[in-house]
Order: C-alpha cells, then structure tokens, then sequence
C-alpha cells in the first residue's frame, strides 16, 4: 500500500513524494485498522507500507506483489481524478484507485466467489460503479484455461474482460470471447497510456472491433463437430440429444442455422442447440410477449441448473436471457427468410 496516516492523523501518499526524496522518520498507520505499518524500500517493488502482521487488516486482502504496486501507480499517474488507497467505511473496503462514481480494482491474484460477490455487494450499495481489471495470471487463466470470474457480458462486446498491463503501460479490453465457439478466440483493444481519461476508457462504447458474421458454411462445419461428438459419445452431447428426443427430434436433424454462432455460446455451450429449438418451436404457436416470459424462464432455469452465477461472479442473469432472446428473434427471423447468413452482434446493439 501507499497510503498510510502518519502519527497526527494525516493521510501520506508515497506516490507523491518525490522518491529521492528521503521520508521523515516516523511512525505510519493503516487508515483501515489503524495498526502500525513498517516502510519498506528495497530494490524490487516500489517504496510501499505494509502491516507488521499479516492477515489481520479487512481491507487489504490483495498481497502487494511488485505488480499489484506497480499497477495501482500506473492508475494513480494516468487520471488527475484519480484517488488513490481510498478506504470506504461504510462497507469496510477499500478501492485500489477511485474516480468519482467508479471504484478501480486491479485483481491480481484469484479470489474466491464469495469474496468477490461481497464486494461486487459493497460497491453496489454506494452507488458506485466498478472496474475490476486483472494481473497478467489472471488474463492467462481467462485466455488460455477459460476461467471465467472476472469476465463481463453485454451485447455490444458478448463476454470480455479488461487487463491491465503493467509493464506495457497499457489498458486492453479482450471482448467476443469465444463466441466462434472455437477455445482462444478474442477480439483486442489496447488503450496506451494517458492517451485517455480513464472514465472515457471505462465508458467506451465505439470500440466494437467488428461484426461477428456467420455463413450456411460455418453453421454446417458446427453441426459437423457436433456429429462427430456424438460419434464418439461425448456424455453431454448425449445429454442434450435425450432431451431433444422426448421432444420428438434428433440433433442432426434440426435446421442448420441453428448451429449458427452465439452471443452466449459461453454461458450455453451445445445446450444452445436445445434451447433454441425450443424457442423455434414455441415461436410457431404463441404470442410475442409469451415468448419474451417463455424465453425468460426457460434461459435462467438452465443458468440456475448449471450455477452459471458461480462461473460467472460478475455477470447479470437477466443479461444473458435478454441477450439470447433478442439473438433468437433475429435468428428466427433469419431462418423463416432462409437467409444463408448471420449476425452474432446485430448492427443495433451497437
Ligand atoms: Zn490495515
């Protein structure tokens, strides 16, 4: 940390005190829990405070890795706004760096869903938005294991992410996360340094890469693999072809533009297959609104059965039904004009 309370109750920033310059010899405090800290300054990571004794201050769960430290520098240098170390006491946390109405959290090193969820809670009851950016183990974790937790979902970037980049100097936003359905597929886009403000970063809505567009060929090279899954019995594949059988149909039987990329291919998987035949078929016999509550229901029955909120912490159920809804109307449509073509992001979404 570099915010600390000297011994007349005044906040002391390290970041702002030039670093030949030497610090006064006294006694420093955490603002949290007020116990005593010790100034450290080697050669490695910056000058920092950290606790005498670990593990007992509720506000600073992060370890300060060299990266942590030097990540939440590089925050505090890019914005005039921002604020650094700011404890909020009426939720017993503290942000790494603060913006007015955005708390910035740079996530280093994993943490469990329920202290995440605590506090997603916390921010959440002071109104203030938040930005949780990750350390370069955790980009890896998303990019190359599929690890979901601090991933985001919206209809203009489908599941994305943010990564700060500590020694790049850089904010990149990997959006579109695997909506090919292929592992490792990502769209980038890389914010340098001060070259915005950080709330415009934040906000950014014109950064769309592109239009995810899908053909008759790409929805038969689909269906393609998902034979060859059941060829070889993969378990849930057979899962989702009993279900479509006591619906009366069969996985290779259904239209081929249903095989068609999603939005949500990451929250769905091959259930997507199942639930859009579902929605197929209801399209057929009832009324726009039924469908909209049928669609509802159905959607987060399945994210309920598959404790979809556990892989996914920081994403809104309701966003992902309203997405695959909005997607399934256009992909019904699609298919009853026989288009041979698609669009995972419809240009209005943008
Ligand atoms: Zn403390």
């Amino acid at each position: 940390m570099y915010v600390a309370k000297n011994s007349r109750g005044v906040l002391v920033n390290l970041l702002q005190i030039e670093k030949s310059q030497p610090l006064i010899k006294e006694t420093y405090y955490c603002p949290a829990c007020r116990q005593k800290l010790i100034l450290k300054a080697g050669n490695v990571k910056q000058r920092h405070f950290a606790h005498c004794a670990k593990k007992t201050c509720e506000s600073f769960s992060e370890g300060e890795t060299a990266e942590h430290l030097a990540g939440k520098a590089l925050l505090f240098n890019w914005d005039q706004e921002a604020q650094l170390e700011v404890s909020l006491a009426s939720i017993g946390q503290r942000a790494d760096v603060l913006l007015p109405q955005l708390a910035l959290e740079f996530q280093c090193s994993p943490l469990s869903t329920a202290k995440l969820e605590k506090r997603v809670a916390g921010y959440k009851k002071m109104n203030l938005q938040q930005w949780w950016l990750t350390g370069e183990r955790l980009k890896e974790g998303v990019l190359r294991q599929g690890s979901s937790h601090f991933c985001l979902f919206n209809q203009t970037f489908g599941v994305h992410f943010w990564h700060l980049n500590t020694s790049k100097k850089s904010i990149e936003l990997y959006t579109h996360l695997l909506t090919m359905s292929k592992q490792k597929s990502f769209k980038r886009k890389i914010f340098n340094f001060q070259e915005q403000p950080l709330s415009q970063i934040f906000g950014d809505r014109n950064s769309v890469p592109s239009i995810v567009c899908s053909t008759k060929k790409d929805w038969q090279q689909q269906k393609l693999s998902v034979q060859k899954k059941l060829y070889y019995c993969l378990p849930e594949i057979l899962q989702i072809q009993q279900a479509l059988y006591r619906r009366g149909s069969h996985l290779l039987q259904l239209p081929e533009i249903l095989f068609a990329p999603s939005i949500a291919t990451p929250f769905f998987g091959d259930w997507l297959y199942f639930l859009r035949f579902h929605f197929f078929q209801k399209s057929l016999s009832c009324s726009a609104i039924d469908l909209h509550e049928f669609s509802f229901q159905l959607t987060q029955r399945f994210l309920q059965t598959y404790q979809l909120q556990q892989k996914f912490p920081l994403v809104e159920p309701a966003a992902i039904s309203a997405a695959f809804f909005t997607e399934s109307c256009r992909l019904f449509q699609a298919f009853q004009q026989k288009k041979t073509s698609f669009k995972v992001f419809s240009a209005d979404s943008l």
